[in-house]
């Protein structure tokens, strides 16, 4: 059984070596937003041949052609995950580095409604929240 960023990578005439072919499974298995270290990590369990500039070119091919989504959290650590079926948007937490996804129509609603009164029609957007837990104000100062 070969993973759904295998069966685009293949609809879309990419060449598929192993390696690609692990890394890609490797992504479809993670619903964590990991980085490339993190994917590297992953891959080479699997496979200990893959470098991590392979990884490092791997995903940039996916994500040239579409198939993977990048999620920058301002730290300069990219973060990925294969395209979603549908979209949603993330809140992260800048204590722990919890990623939270989430998918808010009205919210969806009003930002198709700003793009049309300055005169556009809403084609992409990205959403990142970045929060500290409500209920944690003062246990674990020292981090954020
Ligand atoms: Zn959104
Ligand atoms: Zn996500």
């Amino acid at each position: 059984m070969s993973s759904r960023l295998e069966q685009l990578c293949e609809q879309l005439g990419m060449r598929m070596t192993d390696q690609r072919r692990v890394i890609a499974r490797v992504l479809s298995a993670s619903h964590d937003h990991p980085d490339v270290e993190e994917l590297h990590r992953r891959s080479v369990a699997v496979d200990p041949r893959i470098s991590i500039a392979t990884v490092y070119r791997t995903v940039r091919m996916f994500e040239e052609n579409g198939i993977l989504s990048r999620l920058d959290l301002g730290d300069g650590r990219a973060r990925y995950e294969e395209m979603p079926e549908s979209h949603h948007d993330h809140l992260i937490d800048t204590r722990s580095g919890k990623i939270i996804e989430f998918n808010d129509p009205e919210l969806e609603a009003l930002q198709d409604r700003i793009a049309a009164r300055l005169g556009y029609k809403l084609v992409d957007h990205r959403l990142e929240l970045f929060g500290v837990p409500l209920d944690d104000k003062d246990g674990k100062k020292g981090k954020a």
